[in-house]
């Protein structure tokens, strides 16, 4: 390793140190006490302390996760084991610096708890394909997946062959990952109108649940939503079927469960059609071993009837047992976000450009 990063890890486990004893001895309080002033914005604050603490120990950890060179020079083991004693440290700081919450607040998006690894893997299905938007939305996802912990990114591709950008892309995250193709049949790509988008992509992320998890917890999560890093602490805990509300969804603004005092009453879509679970596809998530057990659950190529037909696929299972999140599905954590379709790029002018920048860049888009 050379000496400069030696350097580097050494200050930065210095840094995390300092910060875990300033907590422990509960004297870390910038700016003096200016309680009752009413900006609340002082470190004299113990939520905002805790959160200045929190951010810095994400960021050490952060950093040690990206920097490939470390990872390499110190081995993948000394670094887990690094990482998982941060993680236990920042789980201790957390539990001790908790706060209460004044009531005035209670309506407010709870703060991101901590997970420690032990807590349920997360697998995220994330179905792709190559457009001018495709390495955008990707990296928009991938820099709040990289938020989360304990989490498997499937990523595939409605494609012949996997896209270059896309591998590097995700390599470049230090997200664990495997990045699988699926392409749409024929037969569905040919025909007129709606399509199943994302299907084969879908059902590719089960088979490989079926063939190389155990258990845990999956979501389908498209590559062009807008997702807040709290909703994957949520699915987290999904024992069997767990859902919440998506907004920008359909002529209502939302799609979600109707829930009175805590109990579910039936479902708010705008595009109902008849179906039995009329929710989007960023709206659920299922245990894996709950899959394990429904050797038939796939998701049909049927426009419009993904969920419904996937969900169904996976009875015995009625929507009075679906397990409510989001604080009784009081809050939003997804949105349907759907990007401007942009045109292909006009082609790059060869012989007025030759030899500049843009010839590299071309290669970057689509
Ligand atoms: N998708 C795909 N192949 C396609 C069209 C879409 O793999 O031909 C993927 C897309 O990247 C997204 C998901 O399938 O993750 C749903 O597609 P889209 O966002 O276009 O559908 P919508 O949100 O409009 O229902
Ligand atoms: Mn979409």
């Amino acid at each position: 390793m050379k000496h400069s990063k030696k350097m580097w890890l050494i200050m930065l486990l210095g840094v995390c140190v300092v910060i875990i004893q300033y907590h422990i001895s509960s004297t870390w309080l910038v700016g003096g006490s200016n309680s009752g002033t009413g900006n609340g914005l002082s470190y004299a604050d113990p939520a905002v302390a805790a959160a200045v603490r929190e951010e810095l120990l994400h960021a050490a950890i952060g950093r040690l996760r990206l920097d490939d060179t470390i990872s390499v020079s110190i081995g993948q083991k000394l670094l887990h084991d690094l990482i998982m004693q941060l993680g236990h440290e920042l789980l201790a700081v957390g539990a001790c610096g908790e706060v209460s919450v004044p009531a005035a607040a209670d309506s407010s998006l709870s703060q991101v708890p901590l997970t420690s690894y032990t807590a349920p893997r997360l697998y995220i299905i994330t179905p792709t394909y190559r457009r001018p938007e495709q390495i955008p939305e990707l990296t928009r996802m991938a820099q709040t997946l990289m938020h989360v912990q304990n989490l498997h990114w499937l990523v595939i591709e409605d494609a012949e062959n996997k896209t270059q950008l896309v591998s590097e892309l995700l390599h470049r995250t230090g997200i664990s990952h495997d990045h699988l193709v699926a392409p749409m049949p024929e037969a569905f790509k040919k025909r007129k109108g709606p399509k199943p988008r994302g299907v084969s992509n879908r059902n590719r992320g089960l088979e490989w649940l079926r063939a190389n998890a155990k258990d845990g917890v999956f979501y389908f999560a498209d590559d062009d939503n807008t997702y807040d890093i709290q909703l994957f602490e949520e699915i987290r805990t999904t024992k069997h079927v767990s859902m919440w509300p998506v907004g920008l969804c359909t002529k209502f603004g939302l799609s979600s469960p109707v829930v009175v005092n805590g109990t579910f009453m039936g479902f708010y879509d705008g595009w109902v059609a008849g179906r039995k679970f009329p929710v989007d596809m960023a709206g659920f998530a299922v245990s894996v071993q709950f899959l394990l057990q429904r050797p038939n659950a796939t998701m049909p190529y049927k426009p419009g009837f993904e969920e419904d037909g996937f969900l169904k696929s996976l009875a015995p299972f009625e929507p009075k047992e679906i397990e409510l999140k989001a604080k009784n599905c009081t809050e939003v954590l997804v949105w349907h976000t759907q990007s401007k379709k942009n045109e292909a790029s006009a082609a790059l002018d060869l012989t007025k450009y030759n030899n500049t920048n843009l010839v590299i860049l071309k290669q970057l888009i689509v």
